[in-house]
């Protein structure tokens, strides 16, 4: 009788790869493979997979979460930045046949485009990943600015940045990228993980966040205008929003009437500002702008 396999995201699975492809990991992919299957389990659970889903993940690794991901979705959709695991992963999960593995910095891909091709054939897209910590940001604001028909994204990253992405006024972690994630998605924090599951194991914890597309997004004319006035608020922390958005109008005076139409006191700082308050300010100054 064939032995039954271990899941990957065993350790002695995942060192069984390792050995055998003599792989050692990179840090500067960011490579910290997650080697606790009950772990990996509850985020594959977390993603609410069925075979209409097509669950695009981004750095498999040697496929501990994919595993997890093929036996729920339809489909996978992984891309590796790593060309090594290009020999590794079609060991790895041979068993599956609804894997497909692009060699690709996700970086670079046209996320919408991909997201339009898997819709032909799979209703739910969504996307999952350990992301490589490295670039956690840059990587969900490719997505987030791709506005592509993603459902929900549930990535694990590090815990400090997660907070961030949570955080609601006046607390430390509130800055520019809480207001414009938390414009565009509902964020739950779905689970903390602790640092002794990696392999190697980060200097860092981790948690699990769950990014929810808004269905009553409040529309804007032009969203990139929105973010870029939402970061330059946020310019120099400490300073009052007279401070940082005069400097961003390059006009005192300007700012000064446009924050009382929004009916924000000038010398409030932006970590005090709700989600709603940027908005109306966005809305006056794209109404001067306009007239
Ligand atoms: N999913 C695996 C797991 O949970 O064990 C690996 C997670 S590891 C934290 C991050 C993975 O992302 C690595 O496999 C790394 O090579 C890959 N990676 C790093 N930068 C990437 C990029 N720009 N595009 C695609 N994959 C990337």
């Amino acid at each position: 009788m064939e032995e039954l396999k271990k899941e990957i995201a065993t350790k002695s699975r995942t060192m069984e790869i390792m050995e055998r492809f003599d792989l050692h990991t990179k840090k500067v992919f960011g490579q910290n493979f997650l080697t606790e299957p009950g772990i990996v389990r509850k985020i594959a659970d977390e993603c609410i997979l069925n075979e209409n889903s097509c669950a695009i993940e981004i750095g498999p690794g040697i496929g501990a979460l994919t595993e997890q991901l093929a036996k729920r979705a339809g489909k996978v959709m992984a891309f590796e930045i790593d060309e090594r695991l290009k020999e590794v992963l079609p060991y790895s999960l041979v068993d599956y046949d609804n894997v497909e593995v692009r060699f690709e910095d996700f970086l670079n891909v046209d996320v919408k485009s991909v997201v339009d091709d898997i819709q032909k054939e799979y209703s739910d897209v969504m996307v999952a990943a350990n992301l490589p910590y490295y670039i956690t940001t840059p990587l969900l604001f490719k997505i987030f600015e791709s506005e592509a028909d993603i459902n929900r994204i549930v990535v694990m990253m590090q815990k400090e940045v997660a907070d961030r992405f949570a955080a609601t006024p006046n607390s430390k972690d509130y800055n520019a990228l809480s207001i414009i994630t938390q414009y565009l998605y509902d964020v739950r924090i779905v689970l903390k993980v602790s640092r002794n599951v990696f392999e190697p194991k980060p200097n860092v914890d981790s948690s699990v966040v769950e990014f929810k597309k808004k269905k009553d997004i409040i529309p804007v004319d032009n969203q990139q205008a929105f973010f870029n006035l939402v970061k330059a608020c946020f310019d120099q922390r400490r300073k009052t929003m007279l401070n940082n958005y005069g400097k961003y109008l390059n006009d005192k005076e300007k700012a000064k009437s446009q924050l009382a139409k929004a009916g924000i006191e000038e010398s409030r700082r932006a970590e005090s500002l709700t989600l709603q308050d940027f908005i109306k300010l966005y809305e006056v100054y794209a109404n001067e702008r306009n007239s």
